[in-house]
């Protein structure tokens, strides 16, 4: 008989690198096809918000799709519009379109974009260096990231990439073509890179004083996965004039759905009507199903306060990492923002993965040679412990390899 790893390595396209096979998963622990189990750090890339089979989850899905699971936007449904209320009354005044994934939330930014500067005929949107907007060519256009270019030319030619975290840079760049400027809150796949909060105060003052869009990938960073419903809440707490601020629309996804796939655009009131019906559509996107699940997802966030949870539980994985930095000179910074946390080290992430998989330790990879510490919300402070310990091991082995 054929394992797992076999038939996939022969039936798959090879994009991906796999390690293990996983079958199955219970909070923060999941087990592969021989038994072993792991503890997921990693929660599927940014995704697994509540980890694991949450009975909340379950029962959102089981419920759901015994009444209906799909219907098309071609008719109302109820779990969607009570999803769309409750992230415009978390962000602000606007409206919400459903998309099914990160990527294609993005490419309702650049629609928006496009709309926004058609009769002035502008449509150049800013992006940052080491940023991450998914996998589509509007997405590998607005990257900046060669690697994901790579081959793929002629991209779409609407996309300037400056350093993050210097407005100057955002000045220069700025044209008659110019029209938006996005970021992330915190950068993901680059390697966890916060936004600092003059930043994110003087992008807005930028885009406001020259009548462009100021765009949010939110996709990694948003839906409480810093700790606050959208990363720039956390960044701008206690900063003077950090109460205002708003981006004109954001886009989300990970962690919203808490696995099943789902993302959503919000976009401001003031420019909410620059889409218009038959402007953009998705088959898919908004059913019933994944909205009933997002609603568990927001509900079970707010009622087991895991927003401070996992602020908690962030910062204490942040001081345990930068404490071992002392002990392993492989350990070049660690930065983080609640749930988002990364281990910069002076080797490729491919390196030493399989010593971190060897303790039972799942992590992700990221840019920068970083390794990224991605929790579910619900995580508790013995398993941190348990992932620091795993940690000091996996780079014990790696040192005397
Ligand atoms: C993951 C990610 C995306 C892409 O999301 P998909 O669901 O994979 O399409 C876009 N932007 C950011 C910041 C991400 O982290």
């Amino acid at each position: 008989m054929s394992t797992i790893s076999e038939i996939a390595d022969k039936y798959l396209l090879t994009t991906y690198r796999r390690s293990i096979a996983l079958v199955k998963g219970r909070g923060r622990r999941v087990w592969d096809s021989e038994g072993r189990e792991y503890l997921d750090f990693g929660g599927g890339v940014a995704v697994s918000s509540l980890g694991h089979a949450h009975p909340a989850m379950v029962e959102a899905l089981h419920k759901q799709s015994q009444l209906m699971i799909h219907s098309s936007n071609l008719y109302y449904n109820e779990p969607q519009a009570l999803l769309a209320r409750e992230l415009v009354e978390s962000i602000g005044e606007g409206r919400v379109f459903f998309s099914n994934s990160g990527a294609e939330a993005n490419e309702g930014l650049y629609k928006l974009s496009r709309l926004f500067g058609r009769e002035r005929g502008a449509y150049e949107i800013i992006t940052m260096v080491d940023s991450f907007h998914g996998r589509t060519m509007g997405g590998i256009s607005a990257t900046g990231q060669e690697k994901v270019k790579h081959g793929f030319e002629p991209l779409v030619p609407s996309f300037v990439h400056v350093p993050f975290n210097d407005i100057e840079a955002v000045k220069a760049a700025v044209t008659p073509k110019t029209v938006a400027v996005l970021i992330e809150g915190v950068q993901g796949e680059g390697g966890i890179f916060p936004a600092k909060p003059e930043y994110l105060l003087a992008l807005r003052k930028l885009t406001k004083e020259k009548g462009l869009l100021l765009l949010l990938d939110a996709v990694q960073c948003g839906f409480y996965r810093t700790g606050r419903f959208q990363s720039y809440e956390r960044i701008l707490e206690g900063v003077s004039g950090g109460e205002g601020f708003r981006p004109d629309a954001i886009a989300m996804a990970k962690a919203m759905g808490g696995g099943f796939p789902m993302g959503a655009f919000w976009v401001s009131a003031e420019h909410a009507s620059l889409f218009t019906p038959g402007s953009h559509g998705s088959t898919y996107a908004g059913s019933p199903l994944a909205c009933a699940v997002g609603l568990a997802v927001l509900d079970t966030v707010r009622k087991e306060k895991l927003d401070e949870n996992i602020s908690v539980q962030g910062a204490r994985l942040l001081e345990g990492l930068k404490k071992l930095k002392n002990q392993f000179p492989v350990i070049e910074e660690v930065r983080g923002l609640g749930g988002l946390v990364g281990l910069q080290l002076s080797v490729e992430p491919p390196d030493v993965q399989p010593f971190f998989v060897k303790e039972g330790l799942l992590l992700v990879g990221a840019a920068n040679r970083t390794l990224r510490y991605l929790p579910p919300f619900n995580t508790t402070a013995d398993e941190v412990d348990e992932a620091l310990d795993k940690t000091a091991k996996a780079l014990s082995a790696l040192g005397k390899r």
